[in-house]
């Protein structure tokens, strides 16, 4: 017997009869002796139809980023949540099974106070192990919390993933599976490169770069999550029939491994991510003296802005550029702050910005033992005639900055250069392989 938590994500959800479905998938896991944890998500598009409805009622003039108005966006956007709780418990109790629905608040899922995207502080495991001893199925809401005062909290946007794992960490559950409309995690955007191939393995460090580099797959707070309490995850699909057998299902999707074994190291490059919701900014002309760096970021961190690749040059004039990447949706913002608070204080030349760039980034934990990956990278994109525009590196992944318009193709040239859409050859795939089985 071992204790599982399941997650489902809105697709999965997305009418009473996949709800039915899901119910049949969890009754088949309890059937074979398993303990069940379900934490599903709203249903598919409930949380953007929720956020709608709020959004055309905001007070004329407010920013939907006051405190007050922050607070109900999140009173109202974890009903949908709520909803699904109750759902999937009634159908589960329909299969015959024992089942108990519970809002965060009501587990406690404790988080701070930070509405839309709240971070977990603590998960109360009690009232949750009292009823899987007793026999029942425990259906826990995703994407939300309470806070200290008693306020209901979001997580942000892909949150349930976050709270499945969470769940999963505080009741060192043996695996959380999430259940998703993908049947894993690919090499890319199959999407983008229909020669992309499911990963049956990834390791925990390249999940994590690939979650914040732009794949969607995972929130990357569920992979930091998974990380820190070493849970055992999977991504699976929730799409194929839920009587195929236990074992099978088991085995399917994608692993997250701890486990760095040499054979996984022989997957140079695992996969590549991109990234299109970021937009870039240089300060011309900074005169080159200390604590520059920290004049020009410093306000824009300020206002709560999140700044991702930064470049600064060498100066030969005692002038340098001084460059960096905001997500999109920050760019205004961040142009307002640069030429309104750090331009005249700096005595800077000029802020230009470019909003239509992205970010292409290989990703392998073999990056750290192979030579040469990054000059590949660079030679593939030159060959395709790409102006690279920024270049930023970490042990396992190499990212560059391009136009907007190249980033279809700079994926495709670089999958193809890194023989990701290649059947997984012999070492390779047997490693793969049985290390999916293994788990
Ligand atoms: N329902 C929330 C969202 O759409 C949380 C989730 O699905 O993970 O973002
Ligand atoms: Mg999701």
């Amino acid at each position: 017997m071992a204790l599982i938590v399941h997650k489902y994500g809105g697709t999965s959800m997305g009418s009473t009869e996949r709800i039915r479905s899901v119910a049949q998938r969890v009754a088949k896991w309890v059937r074979a002796g398993h303990q069940l944890v379900v934490v599903p998500s709203a249903m598919s598009g409930e949380t953007n139809r929720l956020l709608g409805l709020a959004k055309e009622l905001l007070p004329a003039g407010a920013q939907a980023s006051s405190p007050d108005a922050l607070r109900e966006l999140d009173a109202i956007a974890a009903t949908g949540e709520q909803v699904s709780v109750g759902l999937l418990a009634l159908a589960l109790q329909a299969q015959g099974l024992q089942a108990v629905s519970y809002g965060g608040w009501q587990v406690p899922i404790r988080t701070d106070s930070s509405f839309t995207k709240a971070r977990i502080t603590s998960i109360e495991e009690t009232r949750v192990r009292a009823d899987l001893a007793a026999g029942k199925v425990v259906v826990i809401t995703g994407f939300q919390g309470i806070d200290e005062a008693g306020n209901v909290t979001t997580l942000g946007r892909g949150g349930s993933d976050t709270s499945a794992v969470a769940v999963a960490a505080a009741l060192k559950a043996d695996e959380c599976l999430i259940y998703t409309d993908v049947d894993g995690v690919y090499t890319t955007d199959p999407r983008i490169v229909p020669e992309a191939r499911r990963l049956t393995s990834i390791s925990f460090e390249e999940m994590l770069e690939m979650a914040s580099l732009g794949s969607k797959v995972l929130q990357i707070r569920s992979v930091e999550f998974a990380g820190k309490y070493r849970v055992p995850l999977r991504v699976l699909s929730s799409f194929t029939p839920w009587d195929i057998a236990l074992d099978e299902e088991a085995r399917s999707g994608t692993l997250i491994t701890f486990e760095e074994d040499e054979k996984m190291e022989q997957a140079v490059v695992a996969g590549i991510a991109f990234n299109r919701d970021e937009a870039k900014i240089s300060v011309i002309g900074v005169p080159d003296k200390p604590g520059i760096a920290f004049q020009i970021l410093g306000p824009v961190a300020d206002a709560n802005i999140d700044i991702d690749v930064i470049i600064q040059n060498m100066s030969h004039s005692g002038r340098t550029d001084f460059s960096f990447t905001v997500h999109r949706n920050d760019y205004v913002r961040t142009m307002e702050v640069l030429k309104t608070q750090v331009l005249p204080a700096l005595g800077a030349a000029d802020v230009q910005g470019d909003p239509k760039i992205c970010k292409v980034s290989i990703v392998g934990i073999g990056m750290r033992s192979h030579v040469g990956v990054a000059s590949k990278m660079f030679r593939t994109l030159s060959e395709e005639a790409i102006n690279i525009q920024m270049i930023t590196t970490s042990e396992i992944k190499t990212s560059v900055v391009i136009d907007e318009k190249y980033m279809e193709l700079a994926v495709r040239a670089l999958h193809k250069a890194f023989d990701l859409d290649q059947p997984v050859t012999l070492g390779m795939a047997s490693a793969a392989e049985s290390d999916a089985q293994a788990g």
